[in-house]
């Protein structure tokens, strides 16, 4: 099974994901956790350099190849084969994130970004993806993320484009909800850890 964990910064999909992981391989399911950009040897540079402050000048177009090309990278080497032999893939972001930052974000075209993400994917698709949100204002996980993080070229962008951003992420959910399921994360870790195994419980027999 393939499930991609999306939504803002600091809207815990790494503490998720942890917990979704330690749970399937008590029940000694191969589990990889994999990151976006990232995961390959040529993710991890990608994602180097599209998060690099010093390349503050990269053109959105530019931006959107980069995240394409890391993702491309990771179907073929990581996913595909992953889910050939049976096991469960956990993908902190994907093609979802793609359309929320670079398409309502960035204001590059949803048609063109649709496509980029199913020539990168070669059929792979998400299962299930949970989308965490924070009940507060869009404001809050950013805080949260740039306290842990630091600012960053993408975390400086401003106030309007993260509420593009997670208007974005909640269109998706509206218009593929057996796929994308909403689950908020304002709250204690273990309610939001039970709501989104719930969210889960027809792929895995708890
Ligand atoms: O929350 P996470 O650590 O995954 O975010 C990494 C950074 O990459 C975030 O600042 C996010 O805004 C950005 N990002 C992006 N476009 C994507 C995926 C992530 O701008 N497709």
């Amino acid at each position: 099974a393939f499930i991609t964990f999306e939504g803002g910064e600091g809207a815990g999909k790494s503490t998720h994901i942890r917990f979704l992981a330690e749970s399937l391989r008590d029940r000694d399911r191969e589990v990889l956790c994999l990151r976006e950009p990232g995961g390959t040897g040529i993710g991890e540079q990608l994602r180097a350099i599209v998060l690099d402050p010093a390349n503050d000048d990269m053109s959105d177009e530019t931006e959107l190849l980069v995240y394409e090309a890391a993702r491309a990278q990771i179907v073929a080497q990581v996913i595909k084969p992953a889910l050939e032999r049976g096991a469960v893939v956990l993908c902190d972001r994907f093609t979802d994130s793609t359309v929320a930052y670079q398409a309502a974000g960035r204001g590059l075209s949803r048609e063109f970004v649709d496509r980029a993400n199913s020539f990168a994917c070669q059929g792979v698709r998400p299962d299930r993806t949970i989308l965490l949100v924070t009940g507060g204002s869009a404001g809050t996980g950013l805080a949260r993320a740039t306290r842990r993080t630091g600012a960053d070229r993408l975390e400086r962008a401003g106030e309007d484009f993260h509420a593009r951003v997670n208007k974005a992420f909640l269109e998706i959910a509206h218009d593929e909800p057996a796929r994308v399921r909403v689950v908020e994360s304002g709250g204690k870790k273990s309610s939001t850890a039970a709501a989104v195994f719930a969210e889960l419980a027809d792929l895995f027999p708890w």
